[in-house]
């Protein structure tokens, strides 16, 4: 979990040590790409896994031992090649959700017999279209249970606007994208109190999943910096000090002095999709205009009517042209949140196995 928390935000220090490219494993065939952006880039990351991702529709909700086969073997033995930290996690998780994420938890309390840890590093509960003390009292029920397995909680205050993986709020009321203090402080009260308990609030700020024409997103990072505050003073901590750790879902299409001033605040993490999607999908458009006379037919091409196209059809070509552009993406979020060489692994030792060009595949 540490590779997810850091004190030091100023100017000049990395301040924000955790990304979650969700994008990356549960819909993309592609999990190697953000694995491959943290070790090359050293900077921390989360990858999660949604509710409707492909990976976890094939399995039965009440049944996540497919799920914690496929995580073992996927990203656990991924990250290890990579020799990086990866933070696993689960996204928004609504009520009606509960029994994916009671599966999800018998899998982390089995992992843990075995191996001393959780299967997953954490998971996020998105009970805020209930009542706030709803929200709070079965937030309070799952951390006792996840910090004895030290598995962090992330919750979700407030309504991030937009849509997501089947679930849109683009119309609601526009006062719910932006949380109080008073609320933040009654979630915080209430975790803070379980001992061991590691836990994240997502608060509202105007956040919204997806991209939208600029001005139609008034994102209004400050509130953090109120609920800093405000907790702190009922707490009795310092001036300055920054009791919560907050998280930014919604990330993509931000404006850098947004996303800046919301790690000043206090946000260890931000969630970024769209535009890795965007990313990824813009590699395959590149791709395909940049061959698109080799990509008509199995056989003949404009260099002569026998010659074969099996090279440039080969998906594992596109989806690597794919893979360069969310590189690209990726690494522009890691400046963006100040979290680039911090890790300390220093220069991978075989880069070449994962993004070089393939053996006789095309330039990259
Ligand atoms: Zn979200």
């Amino acid at each position: 979990m540490d590779a997810m928390t850091s004190e030091d935000s100023s100017e000049d220090t990395p301040s924000l040590a955790g990304l979650f490219a969700k994008s990356q494993i549960a819909r993309q065939l592609s999990h190697n790409t953000p694995l491959f952006t943290c070790r090359s880039a050293e900077a921390p990351i989360m990858q999660g896994l949604v509710m409707g991702g492909e990976i976890l529709r094939q399995c039965p909700i009440e049944c996540p031992a497919p799920v914690d086969e496929m995580l073992r073997y996927h990203v656990r033995a991924i990250a290890e090649q990579y020799g990086v930290p990866v933070i696993l996690h689960t996204d928004h998780c609504a009520k009606n959700l509960l029994p994916w994420f009671d599966g999800l938890l018998e899998a982390d309390e089995r992992y843990f017999e075995l191996h001393g840890e959780p299967l997953f590093s954490s998971h996020m509960l998105d009970l805020s279209e209930e009542p706030l003390e709803e929200n709070i009292e079965i937030c309070v029920k799952y951390l006792e249970r996840m910090a004895k397995i030290s598995c962090g909680l992330e919750m979700e205050l407030g309504i991030t606007g937009g849509e997501e993986d089947g679930v849109n709020n683009e119309d609601v009321n526009p006062e719910d994208l932006y949380s109080k203090p008073e609320e933040i402080y009654q979630v915080y009260e209430a975790l803070a109190k379980i001992p061991n308990g590691f836990f994240t609030i997502a608060a509202a700020f105007g956040n919204v999943h997806g991209v939208y024409q600029p001005g139609n997103v008034v994102l209004k990072p400050k509130i953090l910096d109120s609920a800093q505050k405000y907790i702190a003073e009922k707490i009795g901590e310092k001036e300055g000090s920054k009791p919560v750790s907050f998280v930014f879902h919604g990330g993509s299409g931000s404006d850098l002095k947004d996303i800046r001033e919301a790690v000043d605040y206090g946000v260890i993490k931000m969630n970024i999709d769209t535009d890795t999607q965007w990313a990824y999908w813009s590699g395959i458009k590149e791709f395909e205009s940049k061959y698109h006379d080799y990509l008509q037919t199995q056989i003949g091409n404009p260099d002569g009517p026998e010659k074969p196209n099996k090279k440039y059809y080969d998906p594992r070509a596109c989806m690597r042209s794919a893979e360069e552009v969310t590189v690209e993406r990726m690494e522009k979020c890691f400046e963006d949140l100040r979290c680039v060489n911090v890790l300390g692994l220093g220069p991978p030792e075989k880069p070449e196995n994962v993004l070089g060009p393939r053996r006789g595949g095309l330039p990259a």
